[in-house]
């Protein structure tokens, strides 16, 4: 499919970057131009929403220090995008450690620099702890982003290294290949849970992976808390809150069934298509999607017209006349 708009792409600046990752991925993220560019014209993906790597911001444990990164790598990101506004859009990142700063900085990425959301990575490590965004100290900063009527872009992280016994002696099982999605699958649920999205209905999240395996779970966890409800505070259920308030997109699930369950139990209208470069590759990500099992108008809607209305995209909707 040509024409696709891909939402959740990263890139770096020296000090967000990985030492232990490979260099050809170091190089990548810090590329807006030749590779970049290329592989997008190559593999049919007209427009990029970048968002700087993880965890960046959030594993910034100083909130002056998180304040100064977010607002420069902000700033960075802008210049690219003012740059090649044919080729890109911009998704903020926020210092959420400090509830006020945050929303000062939400403000300027959104009527300053023009960014169509803000991406955030997981939960903000103030001093040793994690900080999750269902607390009550985070209930202004949810109210200015409703009343902005942006997306905000949940995405993964590890938890912190001292804090997962579950894994130890399993290193392999953290990152992508699991604890990724079980940080922010909880951190979601919380979200849900929490009652926020009785408080504030318009809030729109977008979560990575297919939805980070809360789909495939949804009816259980929706059947649990009905039959054992415990004192949730929030008044509807999560599968109502997961088709109102959410979003899900590809990023490296490059699978059919995952796919098609997304659909199924969340809304074709609210899946997006995304690869997640430079962690995953442009080609795999886009050889599957153009050939998923889907139809035309599903591809189309999945591919670039949902992500035109999410993000209010000044680029024209496909038809598949
Ligand atoms: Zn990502």
């Amino acid at each position: 499919m040509q024409g696709k708009i891909a939402v959740e792409e990263h890139f770096a600046v020296p000090e967000t970057q990985n030492p232990l990752v490979p260099q050809t991925l170091q190089h990548d993220l810090l590329d807006f131009d030749s590779a970049r560019i290329s592989r997008m014209d190559k593999y049919g993906i007209e427009f990029s929403v970048l968002s700087l790597n993880g965890p960046a911001v959030q594993n910034v444990p100083d909130n002056n220090a998180a304040i100064d990164l977010a607002q420069r790598t902000n700033d960075l990101l802008a210049e690219q995008v003012v740059r090649r506004p044919d080729r890109f859009a911009g998704l903020g990142a926020l210092p959420m450690q400090d509830p006020d700063k945050a929303i000062t900085e939400l403000n300027r990425c959104i009527n300053d620099l023009g960014f169509v959301g803000v991406n955030v990575n997981g939960f903000s490590q103030r001093d040793n702890t994690h900080l999750y965004y269902d607390l009550p100290e985070f209930r202004p900063f949810w109210a200015v982003v409703e009343k902005l009527d942006i997306p905000f872009y949940l995405h993964p992280r590890n938890p912190l290294t001292d804090q997962m016994p579950m894994y130890d002696g399993h290193p392999w099982l953290t990152n992508a290949t699991w604890a990724f999605a079980m940080e922010t699958s909880v951190h979601a649920l919380r979200l849900m849970c929490s009652g926020l999205f009785d408080d504030h209905p318009k809030l729109q999240l977008v979560l990575g992976h297919l939805g980070e395996r809360i789909p495939f779970d949804l009816w259980r966890v929706d059947q649990r808390l009905k039959i054992d409800p415990r004192g949730v505070p929030a008044k509807k259920t999560v599968s109502y809150y997961l088709k109102n308030n959410f979003h899900v997109s590809t990023s490296g699930q490059f699978h059919d069934p995952p796919l098609h369950l997304a659909m199924t139990e969340i809304g074709t209208d609210r899946v997006l298509f995304s690869v997640d470069y430079p962690f995953e590759p442009m080609k795999q990500g886009c050889n599957w999607f153009d050939n998923a099992a889907l139809a035309e108008e599903d591809r189309l809607a999945i591919g670039r017209n949902n992500a035109i209305k999410l993000f209010k995209l000044p680029l024209m909707s496909a038809s598949g006349t």
